[in-house]
């Protein structure tokens, strides 16, 4: 794996928590996109090499409305920036992870992406992601 690519956050309101990232970052958030798929709207900012992905259901039934009612606002998944998706895919499965998706799928951000439940990981969501080419 290349380098953490981002860290998504689970938060109620973006309107509420992307001030508080911008202030705490020094930074303003360069992009907001809204995840049809996933009944998500995410807020990007980033912290040098790093990215912060906030992350607000458009849904009462979404995955993060889902979780925050379990457990509350706050970290939800570490994204690792891979080079070749389907080979770590491959890779991951080989060695015994349970992949949430059999194939890579589309995310925010333009990547192509692979979640990997957190059983798997100690407890935590990971996701691969793949920078697309220009469409
Ligand atoms: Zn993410």
């Amino acid at each position: 794996m290349l380098k953490v690519e981002h860290i998504g956050i689970a938060v109620r309101s973006l309107k509420q928590a992307v001030p508080v990232y911008e202030t705490l970052l020094g930074t303003n958030c360069y992009k907001t996109e809204l995840v049809a798929s996933e009944n998500v709207k995410t807020a990007f900012l980033r912290s040098g090499e790093t990215k912060i992905e906030l992350l607000e259901s458009t849904k009462e039934e979404g995955v993060i409305s889902r979780y925050i009612d379990k457990k509350g606002e706050g970290m939800h998944h570490i994204a690792f920036e891979v080079a070749d998706i389907l080979a770590e895919m491959e890779r991951l499965k080989q060695k015994g992870f349970h992949l949430l998706n059999e194939a890579p799928k589309q995310g925010a951000d333009n990547k192509l992406v692979c979640f990997i439940h957190p059983k798997s990981a100690n407890g935590v969501l990971i996701e691969l992601c793949q920078e697309q080419k220009e469409k």
